[in-house]
């Protein structure tokens, strides 16, 4: 079962208006508009869908957190479409081949929070996305899907496509909050959580492009149905998952939730490459743990990767071989991380460089024998609580798993004062 995939066109092209009615298109809608906001909310509560931005956070709960007094004058729903997670590519599958699948899931959480405008934050890379976009905007207002009093309900909702700026931390919600707003996009201080303090002040949700396309089927088919989906009900539905890295097959799938990551190197990107071994796996795009051959069976869901020690972040995994530096790899990631800090809080601004000129010295074999205490300090010291957002402690979380794992491979880069990968960064 693949709900939100299975009628992908194999071109990738966009499925239009008619033909996502026709597979029963915007009637989740309709039984939406029959509902009560509450009613909405709770249903998709009840499914126990989790956010599928990485942070896995109840989205049900996220929207019951939304003030529903009626004096409110406006409030905002964004849908947070600027994928730009390392190895992460899922989202982009879904907002190419279906964008209306994506406008019905957001017209209905607009209606169960009463929003009355709505934002697609569109990665502004994604331009073949944002065609696609803006003609299903354009098809949906044309058939009174979105705009005035929407299928004569009385209810209104404005959409707007907004592309970003290439920046990783537009994707944090409150940096993508203060972009939208026309500000230098950097976080903002949580309490208060956008739900209550978002866009211009206004209580805001901020959903990500998987977690809104599952709404439609939520609505129409119910929380039991889309919680069984999974494999562990407790994080319900299906996943978009990835694999990239020396496998035979990269690519992604939507699998239902919990599938183990051996079902999904193994079976689903056709295992490693001849002449690869594998050596570890970050679960969920750059900013998670690696995981390591003992954890092949671990099951790919929220609980099930957290208690291996990592999380399952975006569910694209990213493969680590046994012929790839873990030094090298490990540098290419805090390379990224370091230039996308906003510069905001000192930890990220400064920590993250000088993260990334010691990891750099350790490949080039200049490192020295208090480097990995430094790093292992970096770790601590960037980690969660001492930063605005979640950029640094994610950054290293890469880090201080491969120190954890991969240690002999950092000690030996000081012991032979070279990569014996034969690798060199310039
Ligand atoms: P977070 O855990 O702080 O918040 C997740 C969501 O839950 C937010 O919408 C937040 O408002 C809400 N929330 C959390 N605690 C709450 C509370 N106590 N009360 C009310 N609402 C609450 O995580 P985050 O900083 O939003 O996201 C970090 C994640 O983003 C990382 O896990 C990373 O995997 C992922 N990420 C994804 C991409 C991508 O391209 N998809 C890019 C960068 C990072």
């Amino acid at each position: 079962m693949k709900p939100l995939t299975t009628h992908i066109k194999t071109d990738g092209s966009p499925l239009s208006l008619e033909e996502y009615e026709r597979l029963g298109g915007y009637q989740a809608l309709r039984k939406a508009l029959g509902m009560s906001p509450a009613e909405i909310t709770a249903e998709v509560k009840d499914s126990n869908l989790k956010g599928r931005g990485g942070a896995g956070f109840n989205t049900g709960m996220k929207w019951s957190f939304v003030p529903m007094d009626e004096n409110i004058d406006t409030k905002y729903l964004i849908c947070n479409a600027d994928e730009m997670e390392p190895g992460t590519f899922k989202d982009r599958w879904l907002l190419e081949g279906h964008p209306h699948q994506l406008l019905e899931g957001m017209l209905i959480a607009a209606y169960a929070i009463q929003a009355t405008e709505g934002y697609v934050f569109l990665r502004w890379a994604y331009k073949t996305a944002a065609e696609g976009i803006r003609r299903a905007i354009a098809e949906a207002e044309l058939s009174g899907y979105l705009g005035q009093n929407i299928l004569g309900s009385g209810f209104h909702l404005k959409m707007h496509l907004h592309t970003g700026v290439g920046r990783y931390m537009c994707g944090e919600e409150t940096a993508l909050l203060n972009s939208l707003e026309g500000k230098r996009a950097t976080p903002r201080a949580k309490p208060p959580f956008p739900q209550v303090s978002g866009l211009f002040g206004k209580p805001t949700i901020v959903n990500n492009v998987e977690t809104f396309s599952c709404i439609p089927h939520i609505i129409s088919m119910g929380a039991d149905w889309f919680r069984n989906l999974s494999k562990n009900p407790q994080d319900g539905g299906t996943k978009i998952y990835g694999v990239s890295g020396q496998v035979k097959r990269p690519g992604a799938w939507e699998l239902p939730m919990g599938v183990t990551l051996r079902e999904l190197i193994e079976e689903h990107a056709g295992g490693m490459k001849d002449g690869f071994h594998f050596r570890g796996a970050l679960p969920g795009g750059a900013s998670t743990d690696f995981l390591v051959e003992e954890h092949l069976d671990v099951a790919m869901d929220y609980g099930s990767v957290a208690a291996a020690g990592s999380r399952l972040g975006t569910g694209t995994v990213v493969v680590l071989d046994d012929r790839t530096c873990p030094v090298g790899f490990v540098h290419n990631l805090e390379h990224f991380f370091a230039q996308e800090s906003c510069g905001w809080c000192t930890p990220c601004r400064e920590g993250l460089p000088w993260t990334e000129k010691i990891l750099k010295a350790l490949e080039n074999g200049e490192g020295r024998e208090n480097d990995l205490d430094t790093l292992a300090f970096h770790t601590k010291a960037l980690g969660p609580g001492h930063t605005f957002c979640a950029l640094a402690p994610g950054a290293m979380e890469p880090l201080q798993s491969a120190l954890k794992y991969f240690r002999q491979d950092f000690e030996q880069h000081i012991h032979e004062k070279r990569c014996p990968y034969g690798h060199t960064i310039h």
